[in-house]
Order: structure tokens, then sequence, then C-alpha cells
């Protein structure tokens, strides 16, 4: 074929024309499908609790314990009796009553204040959305009252809790106006949501603008400092909540360093493969020249409470193995003793929109249901042993300089 030949058709350029005619199909097409996206999750509903599993969260022992409790004390909500009478169901608000009261020595301790947990690493699909999600659920359900911060622009942990990012989420409702100036505390931001314990501060695709703002305006103003806007946003409410999670964007972004300067503790999801693997050493090098030229340069200083690797999206094979052992000998004692399954979790109904969670009582019949579920509640275990830590040293700071 003659590639010059003036008879061969041509298919037509793109022009910035066209873009913006296909962004507004795209709109149009969101807007009209938006009642079928939100179908599933409009039904979206906090988790009930049988009193078997109340008895476990609150390390009650002994069959009867629960139907003991609701005798002697009438304070304790009783939950609602199925249709043949013969079971309790208790409500996610009702069963955080009960593990409130049965595990007080969990709580936060008084004098101690949230412990910021920001969910990282740079590279996409490694489950940071998910973790974060899975861990705020699980320590709302230990009792604690929970505060998630979105500052992905893409929204995805905002669409977990049912909230579509671009149709449901103004500029002004996200961490956005800490960035302009217009706002100096999250809390106007903060909503609650359809589970009981746990706020959302949520996000859209507006809120990519920090990414031109933030270095404007520390160009304009070099005692501005870019990096710590979210961390003096949270201070504000720091007192109201045990624990504060931020899920950050899969980019070395401005966005991302601000979550990195406001964490008291760091969760890095890695997948065992190879190409995750080598991302995360940049991840690393990035954050030590971030360090060094943002903090140490000026004197100034900056202290994690703990940094943790979570083996995440594991599958059995050879390639896994090697990867786990690389893992293992570069990180240490920072890699958690536990592995997040691979799961198919298309094959759980309520997983599609959710978490393991967002489970029905059907999906708890599943063996690879269980199995994930497991994996989580260690790893929510693990991290509430280390909050408990932070809080202790908080409380220990603050007797040392009352003294
Ligand atoms: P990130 O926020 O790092 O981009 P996500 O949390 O959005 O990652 O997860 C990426 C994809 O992996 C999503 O489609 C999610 O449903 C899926 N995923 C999360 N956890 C698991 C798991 N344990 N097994 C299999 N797929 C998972
Ligand atoms: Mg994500």
């Amino acid at each position: 074929m003659d590639y010059l030949s003036p008879q061969l058709a041509m298919p037509p350029v793109i022009s910035l024309d066209d873009i913006n005619k296909q962004a507004e199909i795209a709109a149009g097409m969101m807007s009209s499908i938006r009642s079928t996206m939100l179908m599933p999750r409009a039904a979206k509903k906090e988790p009930v609790f049988g009193a078997d599993e109340l008895s476990d969260l609150c390390g009650l022992s002994g069959r009867g314990a629960v139907a003991h409790y609701i005798k002697e004390r009438p304070d304790l909500p009783s939950g609602m009796l199925t249709t043949t009478g013969r079971k309790r169901h208790f409500g996610l608000s009702e069963a955080r009553v009960w593990v409130r009261e049965f595990q007080k020595e969990k709580l936060r301790p008084e004098g101690a204040e949230a412990i910021t947990i920001t969910v990282a690493n740079f590279k996409g699909g490694t489950t940071k959305t998910t973790t974060s999600m899975t861990l705020a659920q699980g320590l709302s359900i230990q009792g604690h009252k929970v505060l998630v911060i979105d500052t992905d622009p893409q929204g995805s942990l905002t669409t977990l809790f049912g909230i579509l990012p671009d149709l449901e989420v103004e500029e002004e409702e996200t961490i956005l106006p800490l960035v302009d100036g217009s706002q100096h505390s999250v809390r106007p931001m903060i909503r609650k949501t359809y589970w009981d314990g746990l706020d959302l501060v949520p996000a859209c695709s507006g809120l990519f603008a920090a990414e031109f703002m933030l270095p404007s305006l520390q160009q304009s103003n070099p005692e501005f400092e870019f990096w710590s806007v979210l961390d003096m946003g949270i201070d504000d409410v720091r007192g109201e909540y045990d624990v504060i999670i931020i899920d950050s964007p899969p980019a070395l972004s401005y966005l991302t360093i601000n979550s990195l300067f406001a964490a008291n503790g760091l969760i890095i999801p890695l997948p065992p493969e190879t190409l995750d693997f080598a991302s995360l050493s940049q991840f690393w090098q990035l954050f030590s020249q971030l360090t060094g030229s943002l903090l140490q340069k000026r004197g100034s200083d900056k202290v994690f409470e703990f940094q943790n690797v979570l083996l995440s999206k594991v599958s059995k094979s050879v390639t896994t193995d090697v990867v786990r052992q690389w893992i293992s000998q570069t990180y240490g004692a920072k890699v958690l003793p536990l592995e997040i399954p691979r799961t198919a979790t298309t094959s759980l109904k309520s997983a599609e929109f959710g978490t393991v969670y967002d489970a029905t009582p059907d999906d708890l019949k599943d063996r690879t249901y269980k199995r994930a579920r497991e994996a989580y509640d260690q790893f929510v275990e693990h991290i509430e042993r280390q909050i408990a830590t932070a809080w202790r040293r908080q409380v220990t700071q603050q007797m040392k300089a009352a003294a």
C-alpha cells in the first residue's frame, strides 16, 4: 500500500474542541447513569451484630453473657429480637455503646488526642484506599471515633462511602479551603456518614487545584510552609476523635506531602510484586530527600510513632515468595506480621461497593471471605495496639511537662 497516496482516506485530527465535547458527553453520561450507580450504594447499610459476635467484641465469656447484661443493665441498648423471637440483633451504634462500656481500658485515655495515620504509596492499585476504609471501619467497630480524610482528587474513598465525588461534593467541602487559606480548620468540611462513629472529609476532582495553588503560594511567601497546611487544619479537631485516617493520592504530589507530614503513623500497603517493590524503594528515597530539604535544612524536626509495611493482595506464587523475602530483608520490623490475601472480592455480594466490613450475613458463609476478614481483623488489632502506645507516650509527656 502506498501510504502517501492522496486517495487514501485520513482520519481527522482531534482538536481541543473535540476534547471539550468529549468531556461534556462523559459528564452527561455520568449524570444519566447516576441513579444506577447510586442504587446499590444508596442501599448501603451499617452492619448488624448477633449476640455471640457482640459478646466477642466486648470480651465477655460464657454463653448467654449478653442476655445476662440485658437483664442487669437496662442502661445498655437491648437490640432487636428477630422475627422468630429467638435471636437478638444489634445495630452498629448499639454495638459500639456495648464495646465502649466493656472495653474501657482500650479507649483513648484522658489527656490523649487523636492519632493521625496516613496510608501512602506513590504507586496506584496497592490498596491504599481499601486499607484506609477497612482500618477506619475496623477501629470504629472496636468503639473508637474515627475521622477519615480523602486527599486523593480521584475520590475513590469518598465513593466507598456511597458518595459520587464529582456530582455530590463541592470543592469547598474538601480540604481545598485549607489550601487557599479560606478555612483554617477541617471542621466545616466534616460530614457524618452511613457508618456510626465514622466521619468523612470527602474529595472531588476540583481538589487537584491544590497542586497549582500550593507551589504558587510558597513562591509568593517564603514564610509559608506548603507541607503543613493539612497538619495545621486538623489541630482543631484532634481532641474530638480517637483516630484520624488520611488516604493519599498515588503520586508524589503536594497533597501527598501534606498527608505524610500530617501523620503520626504511616501505613504502606505493598503487594509482593517486583514492580511494586521497586517503586517503594523510590518512595523512600524521595521521602528522605523531602524531609532533608523541607525540615532538616530549616532546623525543624518530625517524628513518627510507627511506620508499617502491610503485605496486601498476596497470592500464592513463586514470585510472591521471592519478593516477600526481599521485603522482609529491606523493611525488617516495619513489616506487619500478617498478610491480606488476594481475594476474588467480586464473588461476594456486598464487596463491589464496600469492604469486608460491609459484608452481608451471606458472605459470612464464604471461606474466602472469612480468610480475608480474619486478616483484616488482625491488621486492625495490630494498629490498635500501636495507637495505644502512642497515646501512652502523649500522656507520659504531658505528666512530665506538668511535673
Ligand atoms: P489504591 O488506593 O492504592 O489505588 P485500591 O484500594 O483502590 O488501591 O485498590 C486497587 C484495586 O484492588 C481495587 O479494585 C480493589 O478493589 C482491589 N483490591 C483491594 N484489596 C484487594 C484484595 N485483598 N484482593 C484483591 N483485590 C483487592
Ligand atoms: Mg486510592
